[in-house]
């Protein structure tokens, strides 16, 4: 698959400073209490962002059978040394994809220029993650997952979010970096996010 994400080079460093956090609504999810080894401790999901993931999942599912569908996560980031918090403040849903099928979700060219052209509204944002569902399959990292997360998501604090719109709750997992740089995937957690319980206000 080719994608192309352009580089935002030059921009200063993001940092989640107090002001944007107090004018902010959002939700705190503490990664160590779902998930073993995390170099991301915090995700501090704005509830505007929230809102849109749940809003294009619910959609979703009015499509029978429910198919997969994706996105990506622009926010910022806090450097801990060595560990990172994160904010997801905006969500871009992939409106054209190549090809979507209840196992099969491939971006395609379109949707990355479609993202291009968000970025560049947003320019305090960086690109932190992508998110997608696995409808009635658990949330996990497949190995077409794996290869796009660490082919185009490279960066230590680059988050993937599976969620499964097939749940009472909508099961979600954070995947994030562990420690030793590799990319945690479903063994790794405890329990998932209940994203309905947590995140929805
Ligand atoms: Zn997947």
């Amino acid at each position: 698959m080719a994608i192309r994400i352009k580089k935002h080079i030059g921009k200063p460093s993001k940092v989640l400073d107090e002001n944007l956090m107090l004018n902010s609504q959002y939700t705190q999810i503490k990664l160590t209490d779902y998930v073993r080894d995390s170099q991301i401790e915090n995700v501090f999901i704005f509830d505007e962002c929230a809102s849109t993931i749940l809003s294009w999942v619910e959609q979703s599912k009015r499509l029978k059978p429910v198919p997969e569908v994706g996105g990506f996560l622009l926010g910022r980031v806090e450097e801990l040394h060595p560990h990172f918090n994160i904010s997801l403040e905006k969500f871009i849903p992939s409106k054209d994809v190549a090809y979507n099928s209840p196992t099969i979700l491939e971006f395609g060219t379109k949707v990355m220029m479609q993202l291009d052209q968000q970025m560049d509204k947003y320019p305090d944002l960086d690109l932190i993650g992508w998110f997608h569902t696995h409808p009635g399959h658990t949330p996990f990292l497949s190995g077409l997952d794996q290869q796009l997360h660490e082919g185009f998501f490279k960066k230590p604090y680059q988050i993937a979010i599976v969620l499964d719109s097939l749940t009472t709750y909508f099961d979600t997992g954070f995947f994030t970096r562990k420690e030793d740089g590799t990319t945690s995937n479903k063994a790794d957690f405890k329990e998932w996010v209940l994203w309905k319980k947590k995140l929805q206000k």
